[in-house]
């Protein structure tokens, strides 16, 4: 195994890369999801998101960010792939033991204040207090956006960081808002 360097990771990760590299191989998958499938999930490091799903290389679009919220960009994406990328469910994903749960908005601008001296103002980093809610309410903007199609699946789940399982989430008032 290639020495780590305290400086960066690029040069451990590229001698890693060159192994998957043998593997991987010459591959001709097409750019439409196979599943018809956009995942919208978190950053965090203890999803790895393919196993856990059963799903496969080409499946799917991943869209992550902090929290696997529905913000302005994660919608920019999830425009791209259902309108043209072909996708025809979304899949929103959110998790246990969750950074975007642990700290709030407050947390963040002290400590940009503390240790960049910036004024984040009334930047919503997009923290939650109850990780159902978030859930159904991300379902609930993703449902309502004017530049997604009316007719795709958008679907809630609770990833448990210490057990590996998923558990869905009802979104019945979410649906009934619509
Ligand atoms: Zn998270």
């Amino acid at each position: 195994m290639a020495k780590v360097s305290n400086q960066s990771q690029i040069e451990a990760i590229l001698a890693a890369n060159r192994e998957y590299a043998t593997e991987h191989g010459t591959t001709d998958i097409p750019i439409r999801p196979a599943r018809h499938l956009a995942i919208l999930t978190c950053m965090d490091s203890r999803i790895q998101l393919f196993p856990v799903l059963g799903l496969k290389l080409g499946d799917a679009h991943v869209i992550r960010n902090a929290g696997g919220r529905a913000s302005d960009d994660a919608i920019r994406s999830l425009v791209v792939s259902t309108n043209l990328l072909g996708t025809r469910e979304i899949l929103v994903i959110q998790h246990t033991d969750c950074g975007q749960h642990r700290f709030t908005n407050e947390d963040i601008r002290h400590h940009l204040l503390a240790y960049l001296g910036v004024d984040a103002g009334e930047t919503d980093f997009l923290t939650f207090r109850d990780l159902t809610e978030s859930v159904r309410g991300d379902i609930q903007k993703i449902r309502t956006s004017p530049l997604l199609p009316r007719d795709i699946l958008v679907s809630g789940m609770i990833f448990d960081v210490a057990t590996g399982l998923l558990h869905p989430v009802d979104a019945a008032d979410a649906d009934a808002d619509r």
